[in-house]
């Protein structure tokens, strides 16, 4: 059976969560939470860098950072995982749904105008499959209307736009570590803190509320009570795990591009052929290569697709159902037809076996049922 995924392990997992063991304490903010935001930091150009427990969990300290409230409004694409919405609603935000463009599946920018009101409170693209959205258009949308653009960046750590990294061009940004990601500690994430006018007040959400982060550093004699915050922190441990990741980021994104780009290569004809669309990625992006996908012509194809793969012991996966039609999205008054790219794109889109773990073997497997696939279509349709 070829999985739809499989969470990566580069090797040295174990003995950085030994060297954790040793150290004798496991709780946030040790030394390889450190050493993660750091490298992070680092590689990313961004000066705060919060380890979080999830990228759900950064999404809700974005929502606490920026205050959100009863009677906000947060723009997101209806393409999205709950998350995206979920972390604002919870403090008493209204979800506004954008739909996404045809080309990239990223959030409409040219939507955004329509879609603004004077409760806008923020902006939240999703840089679907680590394809960058239209950043540029966005931002100036946003700066004209004064909110603020949070990037829910699950999807692409170390992808680009114009050369900026993904996760870095919004006020914040948000990296998913769970285990369908390109790097994983079970369940993590990160929260960049990249316009600085937050980033005394993060640290202080990110300890429960209180000013421990500067204690730890040696600049008060002791920690209290400062603001409103949570249990943002992972365990030591799940950052032990994490920084192997991390510390090989160069060989994963590499893997995953090599694979990626044999997808590309060994479907780009079938596809063509059958008028069946691959991902679409513009010059002046540099994918995360997150995942691959098919968007083919119909949903009985697609449910086809997915029925002969699974016959020959390959997995294959839809992506998101439309968020304004989901039950919470209708109590939000989302209806049929608001989002019609969303509403089209989720029925027809299928996503491949895609994992760092993946071998050359399992995917010239998928590649060959893939296109012998479409050979037996393609004779159905001469009968
Ligand atoms: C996976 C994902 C999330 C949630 O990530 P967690 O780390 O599981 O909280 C949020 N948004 C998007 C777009 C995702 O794909």
């Amino acid at each position: 059976m070829i999985p739809f995924n499989k969470p990566t392990l580069v090797g040295k997992e174990l003995q950085y969560l030994t060297e954790a063991i040793h150290q004798g304490s496991f709780c946030g903010n040790g030394p390889f939470t450190k050493r993660c935001q750091a490298l992070l930091e680092q590689a990313l150009g961004v000066s705060r860098i919060l380890l979080t427990t999830s990228c759900t969990d950064a999404l809700e300290m974005a929502a606490l950072l920026l205050d959100v409230r009863d009677g906000d409004e947060v723009i997101v694409p209806s393409f999205t995982f709950v998350s995206t919405p979920n972390a604002f609603v919870l403090h008493g935000a209204t979800p506004v749904f954008a739909d996404i463009r045809r080309d990239t599946l990223n959030i409409d920018e040219a939507q955004l105008p329509r879609l603004m009101t004077s409760r806008t409170k923020a902006i939240v693209p999703v840089h679907y499959g680590g394809v960058a959205c239209e950043m540029d258009a966005i931002l100036e949308v946003a700066s004209r209307h004064g909110v603020a653009v949070v990037e829910d960046n699950a999807h692409g750590p170390f992808g680009t736009y114009k050369g900026a990294p993904l996760g870095t061009i919004g006020g914040l940004g948000a990296l998913s570590f769970h285990d369908t990601k390109n790097f994983t500690c079970g369940e993590g994430g990160a929260l960049l803190v990249n316009d600085p006018e937050y980033a005394g007040r993060a640290e202080i959400v990110w300890e429960k509320g209180t000013n421990r982060s500067s204690f730890l550093r040696g600049e008060v004699g002791k920690y209290t009570w400062m603001d409103v915050g949570s249990s943002h922190l992972p365990s030591d441990l799940l950052a032990a795990f994490l920084y192997a990741q991390l510390e090989a980021r160069v060989e994963i994104q590499s893997r995953r591009r090599t694979l990626w780009v044999r997808y590309q290569d060994g479907l780009a004809e079938w596809a063509s052929e059958h008028e069946i669309a691959l991902p679409v990625v513009p010059s002046y992006c540099e994918p995360a290569y997150h995942l691959f996908f098919l968007l083919l012509p119909t949903a009985e194809a697609r449910r086809d697709l997915a029925a002969h793969l699974k016959k020959k012991g390959i997995q294959s996966a839809v992506h998101y159902p439309p968020l304004h039609l989901s039950a919470m999205g209708r109590r939000f008054g989302g209806a049929d037809g608001d989002c019609p790219v969303t509403e089209s794109v989720s029925e027809r889109l299928l996503r491949l076996p895609f994992s760092t773990g993946m071998t050359d073997a399992e995917q010239d497997m998928v590649i060959r049922e893939v296109n012998a696939f479409a050979l037996r279509q393609a004779e159905v349709n001469r009968g």
